[in-house]
Formats: C-alpha cells, structure tokens, sequence
C-alpha cells in the first residue's frame, strides 16, 4: 500500500531538471536509485537540492510508503542516459526510480502495483516496459539484476503481469465485489474531481494533497474507474 503525491519540481529547477519539453510516452522504465539508504522524498527532495550538480531526473519515485510524481509523466525527464534523439528513452519514456533503502519487497510490491495501474491506464501489456539498461547499458535497476541474468527483472515483470491479469476490471487489487455497476458515471466523478483539484491547488499542505489524491481515487473506484495519480 502507498500513497500517490504529486510535488512537481519547479520549471526553475537548476541543471535543467525539467526542461518543460512535451512527451507522449510509449514505454515505462524502471530504475533503482543506486542508494541504499534513501526514501522517496529524500530521492524528491534531492531534485531540488542546491547542492545536486547532476542534470538527471525521474518522473516518479516509490518507497514503502508512498509515490512522488516528481514531474508531470507528459514532460521529458532525464533518467535514460541515452541523450535527447526523438526515440530516445528520455523522449519517448516515463522514470520509475524503485528505492532500495527500508522495507525493499514492500516496495516491491508497490513498484509493481503501480505500474500495473499505469500500464492499465494507457491500454498496454507489461511488453512496454523497459530497464534502464535498455537504453543505455547501464545496469540499472540494478536490484533485479542481482544474479548477472536479470532474474529479479523476471519476476518483476511477472509480478506485474499477475496484477495487471488479476485485475482488469480496475480497483485496488483485492478483486472483491468489482464487477458491480458503478454507482457514478465516470463523467460525474471526473468532473468533481476536477472541482475538488481547484479548491486543493489553493493548498499548501502535502497532508491536504494526499488527502485529495484519496478523495479522487475514492471517485473513481465508485464510478469504476483504475486509481491514478492525481
Ligand atoms: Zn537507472
């Protein structure tokens, strides 16, 4: 179980961490962090850490406990290392960073719940999923490919094709009492939701956030809809 966040990093942010440029993604990658000790909002907050001199960035990272959506997944992040070409994976992919720090099959777990939802979401298998290494050569995620033969890429893969099979109907995972008719048309609860995202723009606090992010995905479990970000 995670929670979703959405704290975009500022256009501003230096070494052109989010250069703005529009995307329309046709895969999803995955990484590690290569940190053994940090969290997800360490791994955020690093992004606009003054003292981070790389032009590197990711569009989520995932944890134990929640996933931060550190750039909007229709804007280029630079997390492939395979340069800007058209068909490069920083052009063309969405960055999924898996911490390594705390309760690592936790997270797991999370990462593969999530990109279940997302692949969902866009109507694609699990054939659209990427390494890093894909692109670049680097080994990354590096936690899968503890064995020299990317078995933990393997399982991982596997581990989200079982969920995104398991559940196709939508919801959260546990499969129960799904196939109902939705209490609310898709089109009502979209359009609360975008009129609960307005009042909640106007709030600072990450507890006020999350709990919009909840309220959204309430709104869409009724109204038979996959949870997202918000
Ligand atoms: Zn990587």
């Amino acid at each position: 179980m995670y929670t979703y966040v959405v704290d975009h990093i500022p256009r501003s942010t230096k070494n052109n961490r989010r250069p703005g440029l529009a995307m329309n993604a046709t895969t999803i990658t995955i990484h590690n962090t290569a940190n053994p000790s940090s969290t997800a909002r360490n791994e955020r907050n690093w992004l606009t850490n003054t003292s981070n001199n790389a032009t590197a960035s990711f569009h989520i990272v995932i944890d134990q406990r929640e996933a931060i959506e550190c750039i909007p997944l229709n804007e280029v992040a630079w997390h492939a290392g395979d340069g800007s070409g058209a068909g490069s994976g920083n052009r063309t992919s969405i960055g999924i960073e898996i911490t390594e720090s705390g309760n690592y099959p936790a997270t797991l777990d999370n990462a593969s719940t999530l990109v279940a939802s997302m692949l969902r979401e866009r109507g694609w298998g699990t054939e659209r999923l990427r390494r890093h290494y894909d692109w670049s050569g680097k080994n990354c995620p590096r936690l899968m490919n503890t064995d020299g033969e990317w078995g933990g890429w393997e399982s991982f893969v596997t581990a989200v094709r079982t969920k995104l099979n398991a559940n196709a109907g939508g919801g959260d995972g546990d499969g129960g009492g799904e196939e109902e008719e939705p209490m609310l048309t898709p089109q009502d609860a979209n359009k609360i939701i975008r009129f609960l995202s307005a009042a909640y723009m106007t709030v600072e606090s990450e507890e006020a956030r999350k709990e919009f992010n909840r309220l959204a995905n309430e709104l869409r479990r009724v109204s038979g809809q996959d949870p997202q970000p918000g």
